[in-house]
C-alpha cells in the first residue's frame, strides 16, 4: 500500500485535504492525523473491520481498547448509554482536551473497538485539523497513537512515516503536536471518578471540578504483581527506546556522579551511551551524548520534547540511556509515568 502524505496548516486548512481523509475514513480505511496530544491512527470506530485494521497496523494486542474521537456532544450521545453528572461537569470544563473519559457503551459500539470490553472511551481533542475531519466525515473516530505498538508515541508527522509507511492509507501532517503526552484518562462509570492514565490534566485540575478524585491503584505501585490497572494498555510495556534505559533518582550532584562513572566504564567498553538532563543540569555531565530535555521549570516543553529524545537515541543506536526524574504533582506526575514504562521501571537511588 502506498501512503499519502499531505501537509495542511492548521490555521488554514485545506480543505482537499480533509476531503481525502474522509473518503478513506468512509471505505474503512486508516488515515495518521495530529491532535494536540500526539499524533493518531484513526479509523471508522463504529466500522468492526476498519478497527481491527488499526490493530494490525500497529501490532497492538486485541484486548487494548481504542479511544473513540468526537468533535460535538451529539456524537457522544449515540455512543454511550447514559452522562454521568460528574462527566458532564469534565466535559464542560476540559472539551475539547487533553482528557478521555471512560463510560458505559451503547449498542452501536462494537467490541472489536473497546478490546471486548462494555465500556468506551471517549475525547473531544482541541486540535483544529482533528475537529475538521471528525466534523467533515461525520465519522467517530478510533484512534490511538500512531506508532507501532511498544515505540514511543509519535509527535510529528515523520515520527508516524517512520513506524506505519506503506501500511495505511494517508498521513496528514500537521506539523509537531502541543503537548506530546497521551490524554488522562478518567472513568466515570462508578460514583467517584478515577484516573487510569495520568496526563496534561492533572488530579488537582479534576478535582476543582469534580471534587474527590482517585488514583488506579496500578499507577502509583506499577511494581506490584497483584494489582491489575483498570486501563488494559498500562500493562503493556509502553513508549520504550531501543536501548537499555536506566532512570536514576536523587540528589542532583550525586546522580550526576553515578551517570558519570557508569558512562565512562561503558565508553570504554565500547558502548554508546545517551544521557537525559534538564537545562539546570546537563553542565553536571562529562561524556556520552548528553540531551537535555528541557527547562524544569517549563513541564510543558519536557512533555513536547520527551518522545522525540527517545525516538532520536533509537535512531543513534545508542545502547544505554541514562536518565534523571522528574516528580511534581501536576504535570511531572505524567511525565514521570511515561519514563517509568518507557525505562520498564528500572530506576535507581542514590540518594
Ligand atoms: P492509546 O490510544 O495508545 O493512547 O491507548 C488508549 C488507552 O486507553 C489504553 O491504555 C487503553 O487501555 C485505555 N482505554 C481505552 N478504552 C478503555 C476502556 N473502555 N476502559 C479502560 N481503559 C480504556
Ligand atoms: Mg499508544
Amino acid at each position: 500500500m502506498q501512503t499519502i502524505i499531505r501537509s495542511t496548516d492548521i490555521d488554514n486548512i485545506d480543505i482537499e485535504v480533509i476531503k481525502l481523509a474522509s473518503e478513506f475514513l468512509h471505505s474503512g480505511d486508516m488515515v495518521a492525523f495530529p491532535t494536540e496530544t500526539v499524533y493518531g491512527l484513526g479509523a471508522n470506530a463504529l466500522d468492526e473491520l476498519a478497527s481491527a485494521k488499526i490493530y494490525e497496523a500497529k501490532g497492538r494486542p486485541s484486548d487494548n481498547p481504542l479511544i473513540v474521537h468526537v468533535a460535538n456532544e451529539e456524537q457522544v450521545k449515540r455512543l454511550v448509554k447514559e452522562i454521568p453528572e460528574s462527566a458532564k461537569k469534565l466535559m464542560k470544563a476540559f472539551w475539547p482536551g487533553p482528557l478521555t473519559l471512560i463510560f458505559k457503551k451503547s449498542d452501536i459500539v462494537p467490541k472489536g473497538t473497546t478490546g471486548g470490553l462494555d465500556t468506551v472511551a471517549v475525547r473531544m481533542p482541541d486540535h483544529k485539523i482533528a475537529l475538521k475531519l471528525i466534523e467533515y466525515s461525520d465519522v467517530v473516530i478510533a484512534a490511538p497513537s500512531a506508532n507501532t505498538s511498544g515505540r514511543p508515541s509519535p509527535t510529528t508527522a515523520s515520527h508516524v512515516k517512520d513506524d506505519l509507511d506503506g501500511r495505511i492509507s494517508m498521513i496528514i501532517d500537521g506539523g509537531a503536536v502541543g503537548i506530546g503526552i497521551e490524554s488522562t484518562i478518567v472513568d466515570v462509570t462508578e460514583e467517584i471518578p478515577m484516573i487510569l492514565r495520568p496526563g496534561y490534566i492533572s488530579k488537582k485540575m479534576l478535582e476543582e471540578v469534580v471534587g474527590k478524585v482517585e488514583i488506579d491503584k496500578a499507577i502509583i505501585e506499577p511494581m506490584r504483581e497483584d494489582v491489575k490497572p483498570k486501563a488494559p494498555g498500562m500493562k503493556y510495556r509502553h513508549y520504550a527506546p531501543k536501548a537499555d534505559f536506566k532512570m536514576v533518582r536523587g540528589d542532583v550532584l550525586k546522580v550526576a556522579d553515578y551517570i558519570n562513572k557508569k558512562t565512562e566504564k561503558l565508553i570504554e567498553q565500547g558502548y554508546k551511551v545517551g544521557i537525559i538532563a534538564s537545562d539546570e543540569t546537563i553542565s553536571n555531565y562529562i561524556l556520552g551524548d548528553k540531551v537535555s530535555i528541557g527547562s524544569r521549570l517549563d513541564e510543558l516543553t519536557i512533555s513536547r520534547n520527551l518522545y522525540t529524545i527517545l525516538r532520536d537515541f533509537d535512531d543513534k543506536e545508542v545502547d544505554y540511556i541514562f536518565g534523571e526524574t522528574f516528580e511534581s504533582e501536576e504535570l511531572g506526575h505524567a511525565i514521570m509515568n511515561r519514563l517509568q514504562k518507557a525505562a520498564g521501571y528500572n530506576i535507581v537511588d542514590v540518594r
